[in-house]
């Protein structure tokens, strides 16, 4: 229903690749078989000249065709948003085509399922009594909603970039998968303009009293009864006059004790998606503000009555621009995050770390801003003596640890760079670490073990190598060299094993940077190192006691589990008869 409002309707564009029916092209294959009512739908055929001369089918509810093209396009923009940020082309293991079945099954749910390696969208009846803003017992389509979309592809990705952290090894884990799906939702939503000038109009440039853009997946929400949103990213209670300050205080207070308190997944990303988005507003708020003084000669107040549509329009590309700053350097933190375990607090030290060593100078604020919400909400990293910029940064290695192999570094330089040549014959980047590379850098790992954070004489996982690319706003080209390592400590049969593990981040000539590590309790280790294991290793404990850990995906999507789980079954058996036919 909200797809055919005024301002609902925009263009994603994608980058050209050929598509089978489907659509099926290198990453992605659109596969659309209802597991409700057991049959295929006609795929669309996007390359088909009829359909490429209208760019495409008009959005129309009725035709599963163009629920197809609607999933491709989004999660298409989600992967080249994760390449852009992350500076290499991102792939699935062994090259692999993710699959999105847009009508997998019937129920209030959609999610991304690593057996099936697919991402599974159901469709339900909206509620008969309270159905929001669709039509009382109106089949809704969650691969329709742009935010569903994107977010459970972004669980799909961050589980290929760092699969520990499905295990709920810390309090942050989960919760740091949910949110981190719903920031990528958010802002690639918000980096659209032509969706914000219908929120900055009616808001007349207060964006966070925008709700209708801020609640995610609305119609889904709505359609199940519940009244409301799902999650949103803002607080009830922020406000902009509160001159003695006394509401924020009260609201700052109320944020640190959601961050001590809360634990479901969920809820629990929601504050890390609320720090984020209070970053953003800050800073779009700084950049449009010469915008307001020309267009009101200095005085700031806007006139009474509807904003000037070229105002509204500049207004809007400032936005976007700055979400898609936001999205980028969200998803860019990742290289500089640790394999297993991750916290908040390592999530914020990994942005500014990465923000950094692209941006040396924060001139555009974001990292400051970003800071002071953390701040506000009571994350803070462990380790850490001050929230100034430089004490956040990760540990300088530089000089501590022995240098990268050089002909192993050279050899994959060559290959990744030819990723980004669009002439050269078999372009590939290859995030698989393979054969004697593999080995090679294990047995460098192993072999400086004990600098790098990892417990001598104890099985070294490479998890992944790859080279970075970036390229920093003033053009700097930045080459990075980044590989994983994780270690297991193996405990109970049905208990959570503690992995302990190193991101190590180095120049493209092998000189180690950063080695951020979750250590395991060993005395052959660094003191700190060891201490930080054994603290790790005794909440590891105490955490084992409390949660059912048999099925980390029970806890990972909604509460609604069972439903899922039925759906899960169904799918399976008719996974196997149908796969094989195609
Ligand atoms: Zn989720």
């Amino acid at each position: 229903m909200l797809g055919d409002a005024a301002g609902n309707r925009i263009t994603i564009s994608v980058a050209n690749e050929p598509l089978r029916p489907g659509p099926e092209g290198a990453r992605l294959s659109v596969v659309d078989y209802d597991g409700g009512s057991g049959r295929y739908y006609e795929p669309v055929d996007l390359d088909a000249p009829a359909l490429l001369m209208q760019g495409g089918l008009d959005p129309v509810e009725s035709d599963p065709r163009f629920h197809q093209q609607m999933v491709y396009a989004v999660a298409s923009k989600v992967l080249e948003n994760f390449d852009t940020a992350l500076g290499r082309t991102f792939r699935w293991k062994g090259g692999a085509r993710l699959r999105l079945l847009p009508h997998a099954f019937r129920g209030v749910n959609a999610f991304y399922d690593p057996d099936l390696f697919a991402v599974l969208f159901g469709y339900f009846r909206a509620d008969e009594a309270n159905p929001g803003p669709n039509l009382p017992g109106q089949t809704v389509f969650t691969c329709l909603s742009h935010d569903i979309v994107a977010h459970e592809m972004t669980h799909a990705l961050v589980h290929r970039l760092r699969p520990h952290y499905m295990e709920p090894s810390n309090r942050d884990v989960l919760a740091f998968h949910e949110g981190f799906a719903d920031i990528v939702a958010i802002f690639q939503h918000f980096s659209f303009p032509e969706i914000l000038t219908g929120a900055i109009q009616a808001t007349r440039a207060r964006l966070s009293s925008a709700d209708s853009l801020v609640k995610l997946a609305q119609q889904f929400g709505y359609a199940t009864g519940m009244g409301q949103a799902l999650r949103s990213a803002l607080d009830d209670e922020a406000d902009a006059d509160d001159p003695a300050g006394e509401k924020r205080r009260k609201r700052d207070r109320l944020n640190r004790q959601l961050y001590e308190t809360v634990a479901e997944p969920h809820e629990r990303g929601s504050i890390l998606v609320a720090a984020v988005f209070d970053a953003f507003f800050a800073t779009y708020q700084c950049r449009i503000r010469d915008l307001i003084r020309i267009a009101t000669g200095g005085s700031g107040v806007l006139p009474e009555g509807d904003l000037h549509p070229d105002l509204v329009g500049r207004i809007a590309k400032e936005a976007s621009k700055t979400a898609q700053n936001v999205l980028t350097m969200s998803i860019r933190a990742f290289d500089y995050l640790p394999p297993v375990d991750i916290t908040f607090g390592d999530f914020l030290r990994a942005l500014v770390t990465a923000d950094t060593e692209l941006v040396p100078l924060d001139d555009r604020g974001l990292r400051a801003a970003m800071i002071e919400a953390f701040r506000i909400r009571g994350v803070y990293p462990d380790d850490v003596i001050s929230l100034a910029q430089e004490s956040l940064l990760w540990e300088d290695r530089t000089g501590e640890v022995p240098d990268l192999p050089v002909n192993l570094l050279r050899q994959q330089l060559v290959l990744s760079a030819r990723a980004f040549d669009r002439y050269a014959p078999g372009r590939e980047s290859d995030d698989d670490p393979i054969g004697p590379w593999a080995s090679a850098l294990r047995a460098w790992a192993q072999e400086n073990a004990r600098p790098l954070d990892l417990v001598p004489g104890l099985r070294v996982a490479l998890q992944g190598f790859h080279t970075v690319f970036r390229v920093s706003p003033d053009g700097q080209l930045l080459i990075e060299m980044v590989a994983r390592f994780v270690q297991t400590q193996k405990g109970a049969p049905d208990a959570l094993p503690l992995r302990g593990g190193t991101t190590v981040v180095a120049s493209s000539e092998g000189k180690v940077r950063y080695a951020v590590s979750k250590p395991l309790p060993s005395k052959a280790l660094r003191p700190e190192a060891h201490r930080a294991g054994q603290r790790r290793a005794g909440a590891h404990a105490l955490l084992s006691g409390q949660e059912n850990l048999a099925d980390p995906l029970q806890a990972w999507g909604d509460p609604r589990s069972l439903r899922r789980r039925r759906a899960r079954v169904s799918f399976s058996a008719l996974n196997r008869a149908a796969w094989s036919a195609r």
